[in-house]
This record gives structure tokens, C-alpha cells and sequence, in this order.
């Protein structure tokens, strides 16, 4: 059994802070994630330009620069999934490799993309269902693609897939785009890009692949099909919470905990978009990652 001081379970922006924090605070700090490239969400999005000092950063890159920094500081990774966390003097941590002992530990898991929910798609995941633009997008040149959702990501993902695409479909159901006001105008400037508002999909359809959406428009109740090759999905995000067993008090999946991270299980901080807060974003996360070191800190002092 590996014994560190804090176990970080999650090497997203918010895991990654708190291990260069955490390293530099002097502690030694392990993160595990079971991929093995830093970063957790942003490894998927194509262009961060909200990080203060890093406008137009890739995701990839700023994940890569970030776990570099961690390591640099004597941050250890370990690429594993966490099963099970149980208390005693210490923390134990199951993975699926090896058993890991800490004083502290700090959640970090962040959120993965949430499904639709629709007929088809899970059928043709991978077959023209995707919830990753800058991993699949370069699949569908010169094909006609949708993305669906009306947030930063689908912008975002729609501006990066114009690339690509012959068109790319923007379907969103409400009238008026949820995105920074910056990604819309940048995204409605790009002619491929096609806005279809007050539009839900009601299936997905195809054979072998995808072939069309059935589509309704939710304010008049009309039908239509809409032959795409592709569809992007970019609705949100759920947290990931369900997969490991003695977590503490959850809201909706995520864990309940304010700026401190401090949980209901004492020694257990949370931290980035696996939390209960308003803003999910890069630099939110970090932030959450600096802050719950203080409180880390206070409790590994509080044992001594
Ligand atoms: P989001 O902001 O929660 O937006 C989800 C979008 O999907 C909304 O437009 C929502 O519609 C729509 N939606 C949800 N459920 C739906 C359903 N069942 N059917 C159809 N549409 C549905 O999610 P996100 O865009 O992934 O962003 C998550 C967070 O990350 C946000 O805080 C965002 O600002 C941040 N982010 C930042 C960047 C960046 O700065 N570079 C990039 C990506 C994400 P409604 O609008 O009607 O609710």
C-alpha cells in the first residue's frame, strides 16, 4: 500500500491546482485519474479563451501545461479509478490497481456530458452520435452535422466543427442561445453555421450510421426530418459522482460543499464542478483547487 499526505481523486483543473498547491504547501500529493492525459473536460474543448493570461489556449494544452506545473512540484499521478473510500485514523482508497492510504482526501472527479435521452442514440454512439467535437469532428468533412444544446459548448463546438462540416446545424430549444455573448456573435458571423431555434430532436435515425434527426418545433408542434451524417451533443453535464462507493452528502449527484470544500465527512474536501456551485468553469475550478488546500491543511493540522 502507497501512503501519501493528500490523495486527489480527479487530475482536472480543480485536482491539478490543488496538487501544486498542495506540493507546494509540503505536502506529498498523489492524483488518480483513470486517464492517463491531465486536463479532466477541457482536454475536449477546443479553444479556452475565458483563462485569464491564456487567451485562445487550447484545452489540450492548458491540461498538459497545468499537470506539467503539478509535476514539476513533485505532484505524483497514478493512472487509476478510485472504487471505494473508507475512514479510520486515515483514508483508504481502493482503485482498481492498488490500495492507497491519506490523511486528506479531495474529490475532484469534475462532470462528464449528459445524454440526450433520445431514440437512436445510443445505437449509433460512435456511429455519427458524438459528445466530443474536437475528438470526432474531423471525421465529417464535407458532411452536414448538428450540434445540439445552446451553451458554451455547443457554440463552441459548432464554431470549431465549421471547419469541417458543409453546414453545421445549431438546434437549440429555446429562442435565444444560453453562450457567452462573444461565442455567439463569433459563431453567427460563420455563414456554415445554421441556428435552428425553439427545436428539440425527438430520434435520432439512420442504419448503419446516422442519417437524419426527427425534429420538433417546439412553439408551432411541427415535424421535420433533417439529414445530417453527424450530431454533436451539448447539453450539459451530469457529475461523476455514482461510480464510487463512501462519498459524502450529495445534492442531484453532486457533492455538497461550499468555497472551503469542506464536506460532511471531515478530512474529504470537494473541489471544480463535482460540487454544488453556480459557475463551472476553468477558472472557478482552479480556484476551488487553491482554496480547499487551506482547508486540507487545517485538518491534516488538527490531527497532529
Ligand atoms: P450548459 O451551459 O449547461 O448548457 C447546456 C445547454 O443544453 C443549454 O443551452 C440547455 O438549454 C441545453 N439543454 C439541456 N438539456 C437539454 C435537452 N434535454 N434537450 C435540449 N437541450 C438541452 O452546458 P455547457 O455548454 O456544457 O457548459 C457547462 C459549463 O461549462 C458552463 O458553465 C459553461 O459556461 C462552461 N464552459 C465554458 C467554456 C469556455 O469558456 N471556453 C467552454 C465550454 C463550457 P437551455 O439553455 O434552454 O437550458
Amino acid at each position: 500500500m502507497r501512503a501519501y499526505d493528500i490523495a486527489i481523486i480527479g487530475a482536472g483543473p480543480a485536482g491539478l491546482t490543488a496538487s501544486i498547491y498542495g506540493e507546494r504547501a509540503g505536502y506529498s500529493c498523489v492524483v488518480l485519474d483513470p486517464n492517463p492525459m491531465g486536463g479532466g473536460q477541457i482536454i475536449n474543448t477546443y479553444q479556452v479563451d475565458n483563462y485569464p493570461g491564456l487567451p485562445g489556449i487550447s484545452g489540450m494544452e492548458l491540461g498538459n501545461r497545468m499537470k506539467a506545473q503539478a509535476e514539476s512540484f513533485g505532484a505524483e499521478f497514478l493512472t487509476e479509478r478510485v472504487l471505494t473510500i473508507e475512514k479510520d485514523t486515515d483514508f483508504f482508497l481502493s482503485t482498481d490497481k492498488d490500495k492507497i492510504k491519506a490523511k486528506a482526501v479531495i474529490l475532484a472527479m469534475g462532470a462528464k456530458p449528459r445524454e440526450l435521452g433520445v431514440n437512436g442514440e445510443s445505437d449509433f454512439r460512435e456511429a455519427g452520435v458524438s459528445y466530443c467535437a474536437t475528438c470526432d469532428g474531423a471525421f465529417f468533412r464535407n458532411k452536414d452535422v448538428a450540434v445540439i444544446g445552446g451553451g458554451d459548448t455547443a457554440l463552441i463546438d459548432a464554431i470549431f466543427l465549421s471547419r469541417f462540416a458543409s453546414v453545421v446545424y445549431l438546434i437549440h430549444r429555446r429562442d435565444e442561445f444560453r453562450a457567452a455573448a462573444s461565442v455567439v456573435d463569433q459563431a453567427l458571423k460563420i455563414d456554415k453555421i445554421k441556428p435552428i431555434y425553439n427545436t428539440v430532436v425527438d430520434s435520432i435515425e439512420g442504419d448503419m450510421s446516422v442519417s437524419s434527426l426527427h425534429l420538433r418545433d417546439v412553439s408551432t408542434g411541427k415535424e421535420t426530418n433533417l439529414s445530417v451524417r453527424g450530431v454533436f451533443i451539448a447539453v450539459g453535464t451530469v457529475p461523476v459522482t455514482s461510480d464510487i462507493a463512501g462519498l459524502p452528502e450529495m445534492n442531484m449527484g453532486y457533492i455538497v460543499a461550499d468555497e472551503t470544500g469542506i464536506t460532511s465527512v471531515p478530512g474529504i474536501f470537494a473541489a471544480g464542478d463535482i460540487r454544488t456551485k453556480k459557475l463551472r468553469q476553468v477558472v472557478t475550478a482552479a480556484s476551488d483547487g487553491a482554496n480547499v488546500i487551506t482547508s486540507a491543511d487545517a485538518y491534516i493540522r488538527s490531527k497532529l
